[in-house]
């Protein structure tokens, strides 16, 4: 009954506190987010706000792991868990990811709980089932090749079909610092002279430093004049380089959803008209009316 109370303490503790506890050997206790967990470690975020900090323990020298119950975790483990023969279980699943806004995997779900089904009731209809569809009701769409998707030719987003963007590297400025080598600030320096000897200097902004002679001297930087600022490479000095995404075209491949099968990649099949059943097209009785 102890051990029991105990449990129960531990677990009111870890609901209270909504975090992971790890108990320590030593008898330290961390409480944080597991977000790790293997074989021979068990790894924990601590802290809040923007101080967080992560810990990997070896699995040798903890005592327990208490991990809290959160929506996301129901819904992982909801997931981790659907059988093929159990609907239910993938009902359970696809709520849990959809209530978390797990939706691509709530689709992803969806898709293989609609394949059993639709299995189950193909069974249930041999000898019945469309010859065309053979039962799938549906066939993959022609327009698209049952993608969903489309290419087709637009107007380039990126330059809104202009062909041009602002250069990147002077942002439209046609100008820029000069890459002569030039110094940008009078600059105090002590150089080898020609003949040798030292000086103390005072290297002028637009001055770059060259070998002469037997050491180094300076001289103004032929490629901006001492201006500092030369035209911008990159665009030729004109603010603008080619858009990289329609290689200067304006227009470009993009992809859209099939107008033919509104991206669902399968249209209804025309010989059942959708039923999947033999001679049910034009408004035939349905499966459900005849029962
Ligand atoms: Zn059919
Ligand atoms: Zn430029
Ligand atoms: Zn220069
Ligand atoms: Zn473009
Ligand atoms: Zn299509």
């Amino acid at each position: 009954m102890r051990a029991l109370a105990a449990v129960a303490v531990l677990l009111v503790l870890a609901a209270v506190s909504r975090a992971d506890v790890i108990k320590l050997k030593s008898g330290e206790v961390i409480e944080g987010d597991v977000v790790a967990e293997t074989e021979d470690s068990v790894t924990i975020r601590t802290g809040s706000g923007t101080i967080k900090m992560t810990t990997t323990y070896r699995r040798d020298t903890i005592e327990s792991v208490t991990r809290e119950e959160t929506p996301a975790r129901r819904a992982e483990a909801l997931a981790a868990a659907v059988k093929k023969g159990d609907p239910a279980s993938y009902r359970a699943a696809i709520a849990a990811l959809r209530e978390v806004g797990r939706a691509a995997d709530a689709d992803r779900l969806q898709a293989e709980l609609d394949a059993v089904e639709l299995e189950a009731w193909k069974a249930a209809h041999a000898g019945r089932l469309c010859p065309e569809c053979k039962g799938d009701k549906a066939l993959p769409c022609k327009a698209c090749g049952g993608k969903g998707s489309a290419r087709v030719t637009g107007l380039c987003e990126t330059c809104r079909g202009t062909g041009r963007i602002v250069c990147p590297d002077c942002r439209g400025a046609m100008k820029g610092p000069c890459r002569g080598g030039c110094f940008k600030e009078d600059t105090q320096k002590t150089v080898t002279g020609p003949d040798g000897k030292r000086y103390d200097l005072t290297i002028k902004k637009g001055m770059i430093l060259v070998r002469r002679g037997m050491g180094e001297w300076y001289q103004a930087c032929p490629k901006c004049n001492m201006t500092c600022v030369a035209p911008c490479e990159t665009c030729r000095a004109t603010g603008q380089v080619a858009c990289p995404d329609c290689q200067g075209k304006g227009v470009r491949e993009v992809k859209a959803k099939c107008a033919a099968c509104e991206g669902k990649c399968r249209v209804p099949c025309a010989a059942c008209g959708g039923t999947g059943l033999k001679g049910e097209a034009g408004g035939g009785k349905t499966d459900e009316q005849q029962r």
